[in-house]
Parts: C-alpha cells; structure tokens; sequence
C-alpha cells in the first residue's frame, strides 16, 4: 500500500516534470551555436567563413540532452562534435529535433553533419554517408519489477506491447524479429514513462540510453533483462556526397589517436574505452 502510494507520487512527479519539458519541446529547434568551435576554426585558420549546420537529438541521455540546471545542451555527441569541428577547422551551428527527422533531414540535404546516437544501418546507407564508428552500443530490454518474471529477455515479448521510440533501429528489430506489438513514440522519455506506467508491458532501446535513464531518471524502477541485443555502431551522418565526412572522419581518427575521445568518453561514461 505504501509502497504503491510512492510510486504514484513518484509517477505524478515524473509526469509534472515531463510536462514541464513538453512544453518547450514544440519550439525545440534549439540554437546552441558553439563558440569553442569559433575559437577552433580560427586556431587552425582554414574556415571558409560558412558556418555548418549540425542536427542532433533533443533528448537521448548521455549523448544529448537538456542539462536541468543550465539548460545547456550537453552530452557525449555534443563535447565530441566540438573538439571535432575545432580538430577539422570548422563552424558549426548546432540544432535539435526529434530523432525520426534528423535521420529524413540528413537524407535530404537540410542538415550538413547530424550526431545523434545514430546507428549505421545499411538503409540508412543508401541515404546518408557516414564516418567510421565512433561508439559501439546495442539494444536491451528493460522492464518494471511487477514484469520482470514473466519478461525475461527478448523470446517473452511476442504478444507483448513494446515501448520504443519512432525511426529507430529498435523499432524495425520490433517489428523484424519478434511477435511482439510495437509502440513507437517520438521522444523515447513517452516509450519509458509508459513503461513505468504500466501501459507498455516492456521497451527495448539502446543500452546506454536504458542504463543511463533507468539510473539517473528512474530510480532503478526500469530493470533490463535478457543479453544485449545485436551491434549498433554509432556514426556520424552526412547528406550523400557530401565533402566533409572525409574532413570529420580524419579528425575522429586524430582524436582517437591523441587521447581526446578517451577524454570525453571517460567524462561521460566514467571509464576509459576498452582496449585504451
Ligand atoms: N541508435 C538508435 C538509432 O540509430 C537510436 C538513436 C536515438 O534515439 N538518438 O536508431
């Protein structure tokens, strides 16, 4: 009973501050102009002058989000992107949006360069250019304690709705490989609150995202279960043909090199990479 009552307060709580965010998510196109990245560009002296623009995520912790105190736009993606169009002598403007449209705006020329926890899949292949990987992540299902012994991992979903977020790789692996009924929201904060709600039985998504969520948002009430689940090489994006995946691709390989990404992946995710 008591405890009940502290997860509905726990849920009115969550929900108020979702709704506060709501709010401000019809004008989120957010103009987060880096001027670090001013400073780089005169550092290496080969700016053009043109200022680039870069499409990421509004919301998808840790690798973009919303900092609750500063209100600045944070995350993985965000420092990396920096110190990159510093490293390649470029200026970028940076503009969030919802996932779904980052993946459809880099296919159709509107964005110049899109960061944003984006897997290399090889649909998307055929409509955007990618650099080499830069983070490998993969997907896992988490579920609410009350599910978790009749959940176990991905082979118990079929007839289960499955909470997941629109345009994303866990969508298709949904509605690919398993029985399940897929809900697909376009912020994945919707697919985890209804999880928690009790109107989604379950959500698959990417691994650190879950983790991070469950961790730092939901108290530990999102529990993952069963392995991980295929590889999902993140890369970042580029309209088709476009000259400047070479340009990034060499800077990534340049801070992989000289220890800035080891930097910025260990600010965000606590350790060094693998194998560093
Ligand atoms: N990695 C997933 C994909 O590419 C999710 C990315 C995201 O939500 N930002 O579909």
């Amino acid at each position: 009973m008591y405890r009940k009552l502290l997860l509905t307060l726990f849920l009115s709580v969550l929900l108020g501050v979702l709704a506060a965010c709501g709010g401000s998510s019809t004008d989120n196109e957010q103009d987060a102009s880096e001027s670090a990245t001013e400073e780089g560009a005169e550092a290496e002296g080969d700016s053009d002058g043109k200022v680039y623009t870069v499409a990421t995520d509004n919301a998808y912790v840790p690798f973009e989000y919303l900092d609750e105190e500063s209100g600045e736009l944070v995350g993985f993606d965000i420092d990396l992107i920096t110190e990159l169009a510093k490293e390649a002598g470029i200026e970028i403007e940076i503009e969030t949006l919802e996932f779904a449209g980052i993946v459809a705006g880099l296919g159709s020329g509107k964005f110049d360069i899109g960061i944003a926890g984006m897997t290399i899949t090889e649909d998307r292949k055929e409509n955007i250019d990618f650099t080499q990987p830069y983070y490998e992540a993969g997907l896992i299902l988490a579920v609410t304690e009350e599910n978790a012994n009749e959940i176990q991992s991905i082979d118990d979903v079929d007839g289960k709705v499955v909470a997941t977020r629109q345009g994303s790789t866990s969508q298709k692996y949904l509605e690919e490989e398993t029985d399940a009924t897929p809900e697909a929201f376009p912020e994945i904060v919707e697919a985890y609150q209804n999880v928690l709600a009790g109107r989604a039985d379950a959500v698959l998504y990417d691994l650190p995202n879950v983790q991070f969520y469950s961790e730092k948002e939901a108290g530990g009430e999102l529990i993952t279960v069963g392995e991980k689940l295929t590889g999902e090489d993140y890369g970042i994006g580029f309209p088709k043909g476009s000259e400047l995946r070479d340009k990034i691709d060499e800077a990534l390989t340049t801070l992989k090199e000289n220890g800035t990404y080891d930097d910025i992946y260990e600010k965000w995710f606590g350790e060094r990479p693998e194998g560093t």
